[in-house]
């Protein structure tokens, strides 16, 4: 096949102990999945049905890389997240099944413009702009499933200039993660490749330039980024 321009590189994030690397097709993000940070961003943390928006493919950014501060925000926030990276895809997964489309586990930060995302809530406009913006998605290296297991119980933080922010467990996830890929799945026919941000702990907060984030999970390998 011939392109009339070179086409973009593929997106793509580090496997731990392989040199073969997670093509990125997709990346879904769910909102409002820690009752504490729900109630942090004014809303009551109900057991509504699990919402779901996106970032672009090329919008990952690599462990220790660092991230020009965005324009058009005075308030651009950090939040660590479990990352979820599909190594199988499917239509209406049943939750009992879901585990198994599971590739494997990263932490991730969902680089948000919280000014832009505020604006859109109160007009009810779409949310692209203050989420899906350019390197707003940082990921760590992903840890296979076959070298490690399941994440379900394990702390998740997120310190800036070595103060911690931002501190919880996946425990105390609204919707497990078994129930997000349900869930998303009846919405999108995903695919190997895939990665889901399943929902930041309480403790989100601003950023300026020089900042330098440390993210983690249990188990996991932290996520570096500095803010230029
Ligand atoms: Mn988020």
């Amino acid at each position: 096949m011939t392109f009339v321009f070179s086409p973009a590189e593929i997106p793509s994030v580090r496997v731990q102990g392989d040199d073969a690397r997670f093509a990125v097709h997709r990346i879904y993000c769910v909102g409002r999945n820690y009752a504490e940070h729900a109630r942090e961003m004014g809303s009551d943390p109900q057991r509504e049905p699990p919402f779901f928006f996106s970032k672009p493919a090329d919008a990952v950014v690599a462990n220790k890389a660092s991230v020009p501060y965005p324009p058009l925000t005075k308030n651009f926030h950090h939040e660590v997240e479990l990352v979820v990276a599909l190594g199988k895809g499917g239509a209406n997964i049943a939750a009992a099944n879901a585990l198994e489309h599971i590739f494997g586990y990263a932490v991730g930060n969902d680089l948000t413009r919280r000014d832009l995302q505020k604006q859109a809530k109160d007009a009810g406009k779409p949310w692209d702009i203050s989420k899906g913006f350019d390197r707003s998605a940082p990921v760590a290296a992903i840890r296979p499933v076959k070298n490690g297991g399941h994440v379900t119980n394990a702390r998740i933080w997120l310190k800036v200039n070595g103060e911690l922010k931002q501190q919880g467990n996946v425990s105390d996830l609204i919707w497990s993660v078994p129930e997000i890929i349900a869930a998303l799945s009846k919405f999108y026919e995903l695919q190997c490749g895939d990665l889901i941000f399943t929902g930041t702990p309480a403790g989100v907060s601003a950023l300026k330039v020089g900042d330098k984030m440390e993210a983690g999970i249990e188990g996991l390998e932290s996520l570096l980024t500095t803010i230029v």
